[in-house]
């Protein structure tokens, strides 16, 4: 390929156990999939599930150093499992979803709320506050074919060694697989897209100099320092 400048690397996370990379294509991000978090962002506990998306050259693969993002005052985290797609398709049963799946990570999504919050209440989008620079640290990827799909397990984060969030991922509202095929519906899926599967309640507010430490059962711990503004 003859770029007219200098092309960058596909983005990807790391492999457990493996010197292998994980390509990453796009990344979808349901909203409000836990009970006690929809109630606590105003929900009733019952919606269809929705979706945005996030640019994957925000990936932060292994997490690390973020620089806390510029034009927020409420910088917030939300740990999520993340499952990545080894094959995709359209329309895709509920029963043959998980055979799409290659594997599990732990994920942040971190979100702008103020900016998010502006966009809900001006009808405008999601964009600012919730794809920016960095705003998707991921963890390893843990294969399926190690550990299966899992359908239950801890879910945590710890801030500064303080817990923040726990919970259980048998707590999402729309599984895994039902994600996927509803997502399905709206896009062809494809190899390489990855699934941001929602937070449990405990969001809040990350400050400068922050240490964060999100966790599942069976698939490690996903560490991030933030650091302060430019
Ligand atoms: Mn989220």
């Amino acid at each position: 390929m003859n770029y007219a400048i200098p092309a960058w690397d596909i983005p990807s996370l790391a492999v457990v156990g493996s010197a292998e990379r994980f390509p990453v294509r796009r990344i979808f991000c349901v909203g409000r999939n836990y009970v006690e978090h929809q109630k606590e962002m105003g929900g009733d506990g019952r919606e269809q599930p929705f979706f945005f998306t996030k640019n994957p050259c925000h990936l932060v693969p292994n997490g690390g150093d973020v620089r806390y993002p510029p034009k927020t005052e409420n910088y917030h985290w939300e740990t999520e499992m993340v499952a990545v797609l080894a094959s995709g398709g359209f329309r895709i049963p509920v029963e043959e979803a998980n055979g799409h799946v290659w594997g599990y990570a732990v994920g942040l999504d971190m979100t702008r709320r103020d900016l998010q919050q502006w966009g809900k209440d001006h009808g405008r989008p999601w964009s600012f506050g919730k794809d920016f620079d960095q705003a998707a640290p991921v963890g390893p990827v843990t294969p399926a074919a190690k550990i299966g799909h899992p359908t239950k397990g801890r879910l945590w984060l710890t801030v500064n060694g303080e817990s923040k969030q726990d919970a259980d991922i048998s707590m999402m509202i729309w599984s895994i697989p039902e994600q996927i095929a509803f997502l399905s519906q709206y896009y062809a899926l494809q190899a390489g897209d990855l699934i941001m599967t929602g937070t449990p309640a405990g969001v809040g507010r990350a400050k400068p100099g922050d240490a964060l430490v999100a966790g599942i059962d069976g698939l490690g711990e996903l560490k991030v320092k933030i650091l302060p503004p430019l």
